[in-house]
């Protein structure tokens, strides 16, 4: 059997040193343990290692997995990392602590529906369609004041911005774009870097970093 200990060490040690070489404190960056599709025989050695702060993709698998090992480690964060649709606002408020895919009107108009028949308000990360790309998910840039605008009148936290920018271009011109868009708005978060890129995005000013693969390895 593979040593497993070692990737989340690895990765913590490179968020360490981008950090310094950034100047920033480590504390403020969240480490976010992408573990879809991986089941939860994968995710307890990096619960075991401490982690506590995981991404899933899909609210159904998320379901499948994590009420279990919540009653183990009942102080683990849930972040929901992918494309949420309207009909599972509920189950998405129910199970989730953080939401970073809230990008069009009627999901908000749902969402905010979902918290106050929960009595719960989930922080929420607008995901902006960063390289304008047609088939992308997340709020064209031209609609962001919109959108942020009316998550406020409807009470929706709001934790900062999200981006995945477009594959196979350099992505530290899109990780400076959405920091600028989240300083120009007043908002704290940015969730931007992934495997192959989260140092770049700590160099840049991202608060959470969203690393699978690296953690995991190749998803099957
Ligand atoms: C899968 C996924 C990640 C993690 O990607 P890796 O390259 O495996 O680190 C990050 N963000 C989102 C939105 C994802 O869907």
């Amino acid at each position: 059997m593979e040593n497993r200990d070692a990737p989340l060490g690895q990765v913590q040690a490179k968020i360490a040193r981008a950090c310094k070489i950034a100047r920033r404190e480590v504390d403020g960056v969240t480490l976010i343990a992408v573990s879809k599709t991986h089941p939860a025989e994968r995710i307890e050695p990096l619960l075991g290692q401490g982690q506590r702060v995981f991404g899933e993709n899909r609210v159904q698998e998320a379901q499948g997995k994590w009420p279990v090992l919540r009653e183990a480690y009942p102080d683990v964060e849930l972040h929901l990392i992918g494309r949420l649709q309207s009909n599972k606002a509920d189950d998405a408020v129910e199970l989730f602590d953080s939401i970073h895919s809230l990008d069009r009107p009627s999901l908000l108009k749902a969402l905010a529906k979902a918290m106050d028949k929960a009595g719960r308000r989930v922080p929420c990360f607008i995901q902006v369609n960063i390289g304008e790309e047609e088939q992308k998910g997340g709020c064209a840039i031209a609609d962001l004041p919109h959108l942020i605008g009316q998550a406020r009148d409807a009470d929706i936290p709001l934790a900062g911005l999200m981006c995945i920018p477009p594959f196979d271009i350099e992505p530290a011109p899109f990780f400076a774009l959405l920091d600028r868009l989240a300083s120009d708005h007043g908002l704290a978060g940015r969730s931007m870097g992934m495997s192959g890129d989260y140092e770049t995005a700590i160099m840049l000013g991202t608060t959470h970093v969203r690393v699978g693969t690296a953690l995991f390895g190749k998803r099957v």
